[in-house]
């Protein structure tokens, strides 16, 4: 295993973090305010600015327009750029869009290509996934009680969807529908493509989450399908094969999220770091000449450290040898790394006393809007099952 960074790579990351700190960071205030459109020409401007640097779509291929750096490399970006959270927006390679596309660019037809996923890299629009269900258990997704049954040459799909992220604004939804009841559990379910201006898509609400308000990009849709209407060329993939799409989607999902979380880390730790040394609780005396902060200063590094070798081990090894030969690395690191996330911004509020609860520095916003990292995509005790079912294999 070789994790030394090319050269190439070390230049692409140099570029990125001077460009978080110079142009996405003094965004941020706008963010935390909640003003939006303010926000959102300030955006447009980066995204122009990042395509002319050729750092735009890290993730996506070469022929759609992306840099087409494989997981590794992109793991490395993610990085850089969760230190921000308009860091991924900017560069073209945000959840939920980023699996979306790999979808599109995996399973969708030469027309669903040219549709949906040219203008998706390009950022010419956005796209949402609607998989969740109010009434059903996400955490089970062979519950669904979503269903697209055809007519004539289309689908007409109805249910009751929540938390599809990005939903506000967005172009399209895939989203995921019983089509085939009657199959074994896990081949019930397809992806179809929904327009959201298709007749029957309706958003009931933003939910409010954690304080917020949601709006655009930064939003969850509660989502009606009311009799909705959809060309069954619409199908993603074949039906029946919507959990083994994804499965597809997850894995590399799960790495960008990752190291995403260990950028947020960094950022963390280096505010706790600057705080400690700055802050005067007695004359002379700054915060960080206290063991207990000297304590959570290098039990933090030390998990930074462990979490971020074990993602990069975990891209490693999905490259290597696939997506199955992978999946306890995936899952392990998916609540390993949203833990150790959560325990440094913890302490890194912590040492910013009052000033941590504010919204004068991003960690109030880091501490609201990353707590969902140990539900989404996987929660902890899921994968701590499937990873200890794996491990115990071998024991019997
Ligand atoms: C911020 C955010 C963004 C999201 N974005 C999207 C999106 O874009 N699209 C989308 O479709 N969904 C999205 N989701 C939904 C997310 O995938 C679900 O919330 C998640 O799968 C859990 O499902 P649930 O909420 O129904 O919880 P449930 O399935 O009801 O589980 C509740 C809790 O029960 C426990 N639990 C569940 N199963 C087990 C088990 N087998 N053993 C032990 N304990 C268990 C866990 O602690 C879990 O947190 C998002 C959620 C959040 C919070």
């Amino acid at each position: 295993m070789d994790f030394a960074i090319s050269d190439k790579m070390q230049t692409v990351i140099g570029m990125i973090d001077e460009f978080v700190e110079r142009e996405l960071m003094p965004l941020e205030p706008l963010l935390l305010q909640g003003h939006f459109e303010e926000l959102e020409p300030e955006l447009e401007r980066r995204r122009r600015m990042v395509k002319q640097m050729e750092l735009w779509a890290p993730n996506h291929p070469a022929a759609y327009g992306g840099m087409g750096l494989d997981l590794v490399e992109h793991a490395l970006v993610s990085e850089a750029l969760g230190r921000s959270p308009l860091g991924h927006y900017v560069f073209g390679c945000q959840a939920p869009d980023a699996g979306n596309a790999e979808i599109l660019h995996l399973h969708g037809t030469t027309a669903q290509k040219r549709k949906y996923l040219q203008p998706l890299v390009d950022g010419r629009i956005r796209s949402c996934f609607s998989m969740t269900e109010v009434e059903m258990p996400g955490s089970n997704p062979t519950m669904l009680a979503t269903t697209a049954v055809k007519e004539g040459a289309d689908y007409i799909i109805d249910g009751q969807k929540w938390y599809t992220t990005s939903s506000d604004g967005a172009e399209f939804a895939i989203v995921m529908a019983v089509t085939n009841p009657e199959a074994p559990p896990y081949l019930r379910a397809s992806m179809i493509i929904v327009p959201t201006d298709a007749p029957g898509f309706n958003q009931a609400r933003i939910i409010p989450v954690m304080g917020e308000a949601g709006r655009g990009y930064f939003s969850h849709g509660e989502i009606l399908y009311q009799s909705c209407r959809v060309p069954q060329a619409n199908l993603l993939g074949s039906e029946g094969h919507g959990f083994i799409i994804a499965q597809e989607r997850l894995g590399p999902g799960r790495i960008h999220h990752c190291m995403r979380w260990i950028g947020i880390c960094n950022r963390a730790f280096d505010l706790m770091c600057r705080r400690a040394a700055a802050r005067e609780i007695a004359p002379g005396r700054v915060l960080a000449t206290k063991q207990i902060v000297q304590a959570w200063i290098a039990e933090s590094a030390a998990a930074i450290q462990a979490a971020r070798l074990a993602v990069l081990h975990a891209a490693w090894k999905m490259e290597q040898a696939g997506h199955k030969a992978a999946r306890t690395e995936i899952s392990l690191i998916k609540f390993q790394v949203a833990n150790t996330m959560m325990a440094v911004i913890d302490r890194a509020l912590q040492v910013h006393g009052g000033l941590g609860m504010t919204d004068d520095t991003i960690l109030a916003f880091f501490y609201r809007h990353e707590r969902a990292a140990r539900i989404y995509d996987g929660a902890d005790e899921v994968h701590k099952i499937s990873v200890a079912k794996q491990i115990l294999k071998h024991y019997q």
